[in-house]
């Protein structure tokens, strides 16, 4: 690709609405712009990226046994009803009619088409397992679209259906996409974890996500410093949408998903050396009814020190409701049956402990106690990770004692879930299984954020020029950069010949002719973060040489021409 004939579309200034790196550098590298609240436009050198990804999934997901398919964005109402999600997705789900007045929904996920599909096409046990997969356009009402295409409206996802007569055959088929989505982010070059999850909307009965770490994401994952153990505690969104209700719990939203704003805050207030030792706490409370219903999350140290901070500053950070004192946090904290032993613990073990008991926890408390962080949950949400933390921390409390619970901010760029018959039962799914009975079956879905994969990428992958590529993910692999071409017959010359030779021999290569210092050339392919930059000037070509220039290590080297293309192989 000639730079000439190409959409480079890169900006000098950063766009004002945008918060995080990779919206930044999406917009400046010249890779999306939007179109309208969550609604992004795909320029060339962002589809470029976009379609690498979408390519890695595609192999992985083939490897893995899955089948192609494509299926329709718009979903008829009907299949929503019958599933129950057309009165259970709530506002995110698009719903819209036809000219008939027929009720229709934008697809946010795929189970109800998929299953629809199925039924209609198997009838025997001996077409199954079978595993489907798309690569296709979501639509989500998002309560707060944001961060450019990291959280957006119309969106990109790889979404796959298994379908099993078999709990085991659903777990070996659940084990492989497992094992693809390791090879996927892998081959991406992502730093991620898998974490234990929340089934959400989708329902069903095990699921996990694989989060990319990055201080921007908006979910806190749990992590247990000696085991392998994760699990997401997936705050923001729930909190996010009851702060949309309640002006209260929107004092409490800053709160209880620190960006790096407010740990800067906290930093610079109390003097804490590291960003790192700042943590979050999670205090979840049980309503009368033994229901849970409620937590508030403060901002600590993560040492001994924090006794040297006092407590009312603390809260005032903490939150808009002020504590008057430390006894008041240990009054609140240490309250009820099953609260947290003896005060005079330092605040930071308990807060370490808290985790441990809280299903029990402030089950006895009177609603004022709780009055300042009483925030109902919706009802699907906060159990299980509740659950999840619990075993933490019990595991902590066994013989070695070590165990102590981080928390770390994730980007969800996957997840996979066990449906079991959740869809089959209502959508009546089934085959005739190997007894000549009727089954319904038994289904796993597992579903990858494509379009967010991009931003998140580019969140563990920048500097203070831009974006450095991992060489799977790059827009282009080499960048044919000619200084001053326009007065050099002979830098055009071989700038041209190693053009033709590294198309030839495979690459993805840019060719920036255009009439630019070379100054300007340089800034904006180390933004586009084209991991290697082939410079072709007069002073190397004396020598009969070129530089190349690593975008990821910095590194120059001096090749000869010739040399060039098996440099880079
Ligand atoms: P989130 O918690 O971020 O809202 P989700 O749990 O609602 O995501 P899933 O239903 O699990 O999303 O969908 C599968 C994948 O689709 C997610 O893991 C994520 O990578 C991606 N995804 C979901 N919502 C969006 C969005 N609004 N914009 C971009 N990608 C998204
Ligand atoms: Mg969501
Ligand atoms: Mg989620
Ligand atoms: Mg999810």
């Amino acid at each position: 690709m000639r730079s000439s004939n190409y959409l480079l579309a890169t900006l000098k200034e950063t766009p004002s609405d945008a918060e995080i790196i990779s919206h930044q550098l999406m917009m400046r590298a010249g890779m999306v712009r939007k179109l309208a609240s969550g609604l992004y436009n795909w320029t060339p050198t962002g589809l470029r990226v976009l379609r690498k990804v979408e390519q890695v999934a595609r192999e992985e997901m083939e490897r893995a046994g899955a089948i192609e398919i494509l299926m329709p964005m718009v979903q008829p109402a009907d299949l929503w009803q019958e599933s129950g999600r057309w009165q259970d997705y709530g506002p995110e789900l698009l719903r819209l009619q036809d000219r008939h007045q027929r009720d229709f929904v934008l697809g946010p996920t795929h189970e109800e088409v998929i299953s629809e599909l199925v039924r209609k096409e198997v009838s025997s046990y001996k077409q199954l397992p079978l595993n489907l997969y798309q690569i296709q356009t979501k639509f989500r009402d998002e309560i707060r679209p944001r961060f450019g295409v990291m959280r957006s409206r119309e969106f990109i996802m790889k979404d796959a259906y298994s379908f099993h007569t078999s709990e085991q055959c659903l777990q070996d088929t659940y084990q492989r996409m497992y094992a693809a989505y390791q090879n996927i982010f892998n081959r991406l070059g992502l730093e991620f974890r898998p974490v234990i999850a929340d089934t959400g909307s989708i329902g069903g009965n095990a699921s996990h996500e694989f989060h990319v770490l990055a201080d921007s994401g908006e979910d806190a994952i749990a992590f247990s410093d000696s085991s392998d153990y994760a699990a997401n505690v997936e705050l923001a969104e729930a909190i996010a949408s009851k702060a949309e209700a309640d002006p209260a719990t929107a004092e409490m939203t800053k709160v209880a998903t620190p960006d790096a704003k407010t740990i800067k805050t906290l930093v610079e207030q109390f003097g804490v050396a590291a960003e790192k030792t700042v943590k979050t706490l999670i205090v979840h409370a049980a309503n009368e009814a033994g229901e849970r219903e409620g937590f508030v999350a403060l901002l600590v140290r993560g040492d001994h020190e924090l006794n040297e901070i006092k407590a009312n500053k603390l809260a005032k950070v903490a939150s808009p409701l002020t504590f008057a004192s430390e006894a008041e946090i240990r009054a609140v904290i240490g309250a009820g049956p099953g609260s947290l032993g003896p005060v005079n613990l330092p605040i930071d073990m308990i807060i370490d402990r808290e985790v441990a008991v809280t299903s029990d926890f402030a089950a006895g408390a009177n609603e004022d106690g709780f009055h300042w962080f009483n925030i109902n949950w919706g009802r699907d949400l906060a159990m299980p990770e509740v659950a999840d933390l619990r075993n933490v921390k019990a595991g902590d409390l066994s013989p070695c004692g070590q165990g102590r619970l981080d928390i770390k901010r994730g980007i969800e760029v996957g997840h996979i879930f066990q449906l079991g018959t959740k869809y089959s039962d209502m959508m009546k799914v089934g085959v005739l299984n190997e007894s000549g009975k009727h089954q319904n079956l038994i289904m796993g879905c597992y579903g990858i954020g494509v379009s967010r994969i991009v931003a998140a990428a580019i969140e563990q992958n920048h500097d203070e020029y831009g974006i450095k590529w991992p060489n799977s993910m790059a827009p282009f692999q080499v960048c044919i950069l000619p200084m001053n071409m326009h007065k050099s017959a002979r830098v055009q010359e071989v700038a041209e010949q190693l053009y033709a030779e590294l198309q030839g021999a495979g690459f993805d290569v840019l060719f920036d002719d255009r009439k630019e210092r070379p100054g300007v050339m340089f800034a904006d392919i180390e933004l586009i973060g084209i991991p290697h930059v082939v410079v072709v000037g007069e002073r190397n070509l004396d020598e009969g040489c070129v530089e190349l220039k690593n975008r990821r290590s910095g590194e120059k080297t001096t090749v000869s021409i010739a040399d060039v293309v098996a440099h880079l192989k």
